[in-house]
């Protein structure tokens, strides 16, 4: 009787000891499941945060490529306005100078010296300037240009020019010294001009 009470009793011990271990591996358990979450919560936060960078970062590369493509729009508009006027002026100048030649080949009696194109810098690598002329075959070319057919330009300025005209040897014999061969110079430039 006495054996099997005792026996009952540490039955009893034994079972409390069981369900303490087993709420503490529950408790256990518990506190890892609560670590994983916690860790699995800061680490999407952290990706959240990478996912907002990111999409800063792409916001901020489009707004550069939008600012960026305009100052190039709006640096080819200053070039396109600038080349416009440019070739406007080019093209008064030319007429100025066909208006003071025509006048000159007319009246080659008052004339005192003959008006030379525009000797612009020229920016053409190994540029050959003619002897008489200021003006290169590089600004001859702009020059003519600039009325907007160059080619129509050179076959009626080739007849001008043309050295076997009489006015240049009235100018030669009325003291505007190099006529002719400022006439022959650009004759043969122009010549070249429209081979080309
Ligand atoms: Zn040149």
């Amino acid at each position: 009787m006495g054996l099997r009470i005792l026996h009952k009793h540490r039955s009893l011990r034994l079972e409390k000891q069981q369900r303490l271990e087993d709420e503490a591996r529950r408790s256990e358990y518990a506190q890892a499941r609560i670590r994983a979450e916690v860790q699995r919560r800061k680490e999407a936060e952290r990706e959240r945060q990478r996912q907002v960078r990111r999409e800063q970062e792409v916001r901020e590369q489009e707004e550069s490529a939008r600012a960026t493509q305009k100052a190039k729009e709006h640096s080819q508009r200053q070039q396109d306005a600038f080349k416009a006027q440019q070739k406007q002026e080019d093209r008064r100048m030319y007429q100025q100078w066909r208006e003071m030649c025509d006048i000159i080949f007319t009246h080659p009696a008052q004339a005192t010296r003959i008006p030379e194109p525009p000797n612009w810098p020229c920016g053409d690598i190994g540029c050959t300037v003619p002897r008489k002329l200021k003006a290169c075959r590089h600004n001859l070319e702009r020059f003519f240009s600039a009325t907007g057919d160059i080619q129509l330009t050179l076959n009626e300025e080739r007849l001008r020019w043309s050295p076997n005209r009489r006015v240049f040897a009235e100018l030669e014999n009325n003291g505007v010294k190099g006529a002719g061969g400022m006439a022959t110079e650009l004759f043969q430039v122009m010549g070249s001009l429209r081979s080309e």
